[in-house]
């Protein structure tokens, strides 16, 4: 009859966007709101991948292409992997799509059956969790705090994983928490999944953003893992490219070939113009883009852990910041109780004027995601803005 798909009303909608909309509607009235709930860059694109994506309109390079991308970017994919994270791949064992996002949504619809089972250590992306269901598949949320550096341990993993388990989710640098696994932490995890029989789905998308410490893919460690691993790429993070829908995964041939055909009946190739751009942008990575951020962590960084009630773990990637407001929590700002992190957003939107995303979207109540990809000037506004508002809890 006339009513929606159970896929279709079991999704949730993002958490994020209520205070999104909330957001918006405020600016739009001229509320000068400083927006700390972006996950994108704030800087440009690299103009030699834009002006590649223009001479490839005015050759006319604007018809489809090869499903699962174009040669060219695939062999310069696969050229990064090998001179960046020590992975060896084949042109049909890379698949690029539209986004990382679809990258992941493809994956899920390839390897889950009803009711298989998919580990998603917590703090985790809020898309995880809602694709797996989307598959039809049980997401199986792994909590970690900041008592390990929000990582999932071996123990844990070990005790998660059973004859139903699909897949384990990675994520390295994370978004929301920063949390960068070591060399050791993943040998340690590999040596958990190595017996297991699962794949392992490594999220890399924040890699080029990390503050002082190596980022190393788990598939890099030893043929065993490298065979169950797809590994998980992007334009939008590195390249300030979150508009062009550009992502990749690399992997097994079997997965990947399957994968493909799911993305010839659905999207098809991604954007050829688009794809183009991408070539050119893996030559044009900026450097001082990852000073900026650093200085920009460290800045705010400061000024959190001197204000009341919070405490902050010191993220080593990515562009978010994932402060503990578990002690505000039960706190009254102007007569309003704080009950939970939800609503110490709203007020700060409505009363500091400060947009922040709530964690219980990421699976983690006593924290909110602050995201420093705005101006040094709005941080700062931001943090005055922040520290007048809990000088008023009581
Ligand atoms: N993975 C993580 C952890 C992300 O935070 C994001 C974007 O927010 C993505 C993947 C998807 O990025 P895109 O689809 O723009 O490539």
């Amino acid at each position: 009859g006339l009513s929606l798909s159970a896929r279709a009303r079991g999704i949730a909608p993002s958490p994020t966007l209520s205070i999104d909309a909330k957001t918006k509607a405020m600016v739009s009235r001229g509320e000068q709101v400083i927006n700390l709930s972006v996950g994108e860059p704030d800087f440009q694109t690299p103009p030699e991948a834009s002006l590649a994506a223009v001479g490839a309109i005015a050759a006319g390079f604007t018809k489809y292409t090869a499903v699962a991308g174009i040669m060219e970017l695939r062999r310069r994919i696969i050229r990064k992997l090998e001179q960046e994270n020590g992975l060896r791949y084949e042109p049909d064992e890379i698949l690029v799509s539209v986004g990382a996002k679809h990258s992941l949504f493809n994956i899920m619809l390839t390897l889950v059956d009803l009711g298989d089972e998919v580990i998603i250590p917590a703090p985790y992306w809020v898309t995880y969790p809602e694709q797996v269901r989307l598959a039809g598949g049980v997401p199986v949320i792994l909590p970690t705090d900041e008592s390990t550096g929000f990582k999932v341990t071996p123990g844990q993993l070990k005790e998660a994983l059973g004859p139903k388990t699909k897949a384990v989710i990675l994520n390295s640098p994370s978004n929301p928490t920063g949390a960068v696994y070591r060399r050791a932490e993943l040998e340690a995890l590999a040596e958990v999944l190595r017996p297991a029989d699962c794949y392992v789905i490594s999220d890399e998308i924040y890699e080029k953003l990390i503050y002082g410490v190596e980022h190393v893919s788990i598939a890099s460690l030893d043929e065993e893992i490298f065979r169950k691993t797809l590994v998980v790429n992007g334009f939008s993070k590195a390249f300030s490219m979150t508009g062009w829908r550009l992502g990749y995964t690399a992997g097994p041939k079997d997965v990947i070939k399957a994968m493909t055909s799911l993305q010839s009946q659905s999207t098809s190739n991604p954007t050829s113009i688009a794809q183009k751009a991408g070539v050119v942008a893996l030559d044009h990575f900026d450097p001082d883009v990852v000073e900026e951020f650093r200085a920009r962590r460290d800045y705010v960084l400061e000024r959190l852990r001197g204000m009341p009630y919070i405490s902050c773990a010191e993220p080593e990637g990515a562009f978010y910041l994932f402060p503990n407001v578990s002690r505000l929590l039960g706190g009254r700002y102007r007569g309003q109780t704080i009950d939970t992190s939800d609503r110490l957003c709203e007020l700060l939107l409505e009363e500091a004027r400060v947009s922040l995303v709530p964690g219980s979207g990421f699976g983690a109540p006593n924290n909110i995601r602050l995201s420093y990809a705005v101006s040094r000037v709005d941080l700062e506004i931001a943090m005055e803005r922040m520290e007048a508002f809990l000088g008023e809890v009581e």
